[in-house]
């Protein structure tokens, strides 16, 4: 049976590494510059991700710090898979995101 590569999951303790070092570098979104809020749960608009600059599926390393930043969940799907020259280059609006708590005790 031929293993099937995956290099973002090859090594999940050195990609979990990874992730502490760049939530304990960073504390804002690299894309849409305002704070990230690392308490929250994943799978929200506003949940802390690792935005790879250069997309592991073009080469880049997902463990290399460089290449590694703090981003929104909504702006690191808004972002995909483009390079940030491709990104320059759209027009489109960034995505807006709800940072403060809405919920009124
Ligand atoms: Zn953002």
């Amino acid at each position: 049976m031929k293993p099937r590569h995956n290099p973002r999951r090859a090594n999940g303790h050195r990609r979990n590494q990874t992730r502490d070092r760049v939530y304990a570098r960073d504390n804002t979104c690299w894309l849409c510059g305002t704070p990230v809020d690392k308490t929250l749960p994943p799978r929200l608009p506003a949940s802390p991700e690792i935005h790879e600059l250069i997309a592991v599926t073009r080469g880049g390393s997902p463990y290399d710090l460089s290449n590694c930043v703090l981003s929104h969940r909504a702006c690191n799907n808004w972002i995909g898979n483009r390079t940030p020259d491709e990104l320059a280059r759209d027009t489109r609006e960034k995505p807006t995101i709800q940072t403060t708590t809405l919920i009124d005790w």
